[in-house]
């Protein structure tokens, strides 16, 4: 990290998102009008089709669905202008206010609605096959369907309405509070006698420092900053891991899994399969970091130690310097790819400066068909940062594509959802690698590029046996007391790191910050099942050459209009095979096997 990154705003300083495509400043009464709007339009629809969802034949209900994506968009854009500003600056109460506002009022639009979907998923099978063959509905067929699944799962309509506006109180609030302690946290790093208070982003970007009495110190101060707001944070765990457990048993969700595979459109064994593979190929894992220990000089790998740079101590890059270096590699792909990037920094569509009361991580919303998605960074000027913009433009310009498929379809499961973000990643990289000719930069980059794909495979693995044991360990023995989660927490992580890697008693408590654990359970197998993905598409990218790339974009384009096996299958990959994984698997191996010759050259 460089000095001017943690004195202000960073290397990106000035870059900041203009959000007036959403609502012009100030926006709150042509929010509340919006909000109005919808209210009004969703009562309007109820009196009309209450009750009736049964008796419609395919026109009436293809035309029911457009008045239904209709009014909820302007609520739509009301949220993700009113939670993309509250990212932007979580400190200042209005913008929580307003996060609130629209968040209740939303509910009120929702719950005025909800019975739509009751009323269709309690049609009988044989009515519902009359009417899905029908070509009016031919583009709601998947839409369709998809509702149709949570069948077993639905509830009342008056229990529906009430789980909906009680969430703007207990899980939603709480993910809320979550947020803003970690945005407003500073963490005290000791160095050399002196101490510096930085920002989780700023202390986490430690951990890529060369000198490893930094890295130690950022680890450190991590460990302390976590342990100090743990007596809040775990409260938040535990409270969502018990709403979590309640709403699944008043749901008949068979277990803590079941409902984000029932969302991912994926079934639990062929979760099982990408992870049990990922498992087998833990050794890999270790083999690479006793390379890295080797190539580090030391004994012992510890945990801060892990995302150390390899060779010399790598220069910052300038925010216009990642711009270009993403845009050429977009553009040597396809320039239609690198031309819908290159408008996310021409129309400031993306806030990249680190401010204080921005929330840490990284993001692009897909916000409304109407508008256009948005980019969230904190930028520090690190090749991983670099790699960070490569990633979140892929989610940019894969939402910018999908946005011809409507509000309801979008955004993918999240099984898609990390498709071109990892792809742009690894274009990116094979760039860089390939304008370098120095062995040793080579190598540097290739462990660079390693330690990302295992952070996105095998971390997440890790982290996803840890939700399993955590969701169950809650489930079967009540409120856990801190040191029983950052047990768990460890006993997850080892596997992975065998005995390559020393974890402290300090890394027992990093569980405490990853947002996906508290936003979204179950997130993180998504991550693995894209970069295993990510890596067989572009060995089919290698075999058929410029051919691959309108199959590519027509998969982007597609969004969530099918199901995510169903979109591969028109690329020829079966995710359904065991097998598949072994394919991305393989690639890494030869990745860590390339690394090791360079690293005895
Ligand atoms: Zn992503």
């Amino acid at each position: 990290m460089s000095d001017a990154a943690s004195d202000s705003a960073g290397l990106a300083a000035g870059v900041r998102w203009d959000l007036s495509d959403l609502y012009p400043e100030p926006a709150e009464a042509a929010i509340e009008r919006d909000l109005d709007a919808a209210e009004t339009a969703a009562k309007r629809f109820a009196e009309r089709y209450r009750g009736r969802v049964g008796t419609l034949g395919p026109g009436e209900l293809a035309a029911a669905l457009d008045r239904l994506e209709s009014l909820l968009e302007p609520p739509g854009r009301a949220g993700a202008y009113a939670s993309l500003r509250f990212a932007a600056n979580t400190a200042l109460p209005a913008h929580g206010a307003l996060l609130q506002r629209v968040q209740e009022r939303g509910s009120a639009v929702r719950n005025a609605i909800v019975f739509f979907q009751l009323e269709w998923v309690a049609l009988d099978d044989a009515r519902v096959a009359a009417l899905l063959t029908d070509p009016a509905l031919v583009r709601r067929r998947h839409l369709l369907e998809a509702m149709r699944r949570h069948r077993p799962h639905v509830l009342s309509e008056p229990e529906e309405r009430l789980l909906e506006e009680l969430a703007n109180t207990g899980e939603r609030a709480f993910g809320r509070l979550f947020d803003e302690i970690l945005a407003k946290a500073r963490f005290r790093v000791h160095e050399g006698g002196e101490t510096k208070e930085l920002s989780e982003e700023e202390t986490l970007s430690l951990l890529y420092d060369a000198e490893r009495e930094r890295r130690r110190a950022g680890a450190a101060a991590l460990s302390e900053g976590l342990k100090q707001h743990s007596h809040v944070l775990a409260f938040v765990f535990n409270t969502l891991l018990q709403s979590k457990a309640t709403e699944d048993r008043l749901r008949a969700y068979a277990d803590p899994l079941a409902a984000r595979h029932l969302s991912n459109e994926i079934d639990a064994a062929s979760v099982e399969a990408l992870l049990s593979a990922c498992e087998r190929a833990f050794p890999l894992v270790q083999r690479y970091y006793r390379l890295k220990a080797r190539l580090l000089g030391l004994d012992t790998l510890l945990d801060y130690d892990r995302y150390a740079p390899v060779g010399e101590k790598p220069a910052s890059v300038p925010f216009d310097t990642a711009r270009r270096v993403v845009l050429d590699a977009y553009r040597d792909f396809s320039p239609e790819l690198a031309e819908l990037a290159e408008r996310f920094f021409e129309r400031r569509w993306i806030d990249a400066e680190l401010r204080l009361g921005k929330r840490g991580g990284a993001f692009s919303a897909s916000t409304v068909p109407s508008v256009h998605p948005y980019v969230f960074l904190n930028y520090t000027g690190t090749l991983r940062d670099v790699m960070t913009v490569a990633h979140e433009l892929g989610h940019g310009v894969h939402q910018t594509l999908a946005r011809e498929q409507g509000l309801f379809e979008q955004d993918t499961p999240l099984t898609l959802a990390e498709t071109a973000s990892v792809f742009g990643e690894m274009l990116v990289f094979r760039r860089l690698l390939r304008e370098e000719s120095d062995p040793k930069t080579r190598l540097a980059l290739l462990c660079g590029k390693i330690e990302d794909a295992f952070a996105t495979v095998f971390r997440q693995v890790a982290m996803t046996r840890f939700e399993e044991k955590l969701h169950a360990a809650r489930r079967n023995e009540g409120e856990l007391p801190i040191e029983r989660i950052n047990a768990l927490w460890l006993e997850a992580n080892a596997p992975m790191h065998g005995n390559a890697v020393g974890l402290s008693d300090d890394y027992a408590w990093w569980w405490l910050y990853i947002p996906h654990f508290v936003h979204s359970p179950f997130y993180c197998y998504a991550y693995a099942f894209g970069e295993l993905l990510v890596l067989a598409l572009l060995r089919r990218y290698d075999e058929e050459g410029a051919a691959f790339v309108p199959r590519y974009l027509a998969l982007l384009r597609a969004g969530g209009s099918a199901a995510p096996a169903a979109l591969l299958a028109k690329l020829g990959l079966d995710v359904t095979d065991p097998r598949f994984w072994d394919g991305g698997l393989a690639l890494l191996e030869a990745m860590v096997g390339e690394a090791e010759k360079l690293a005895e050259a």
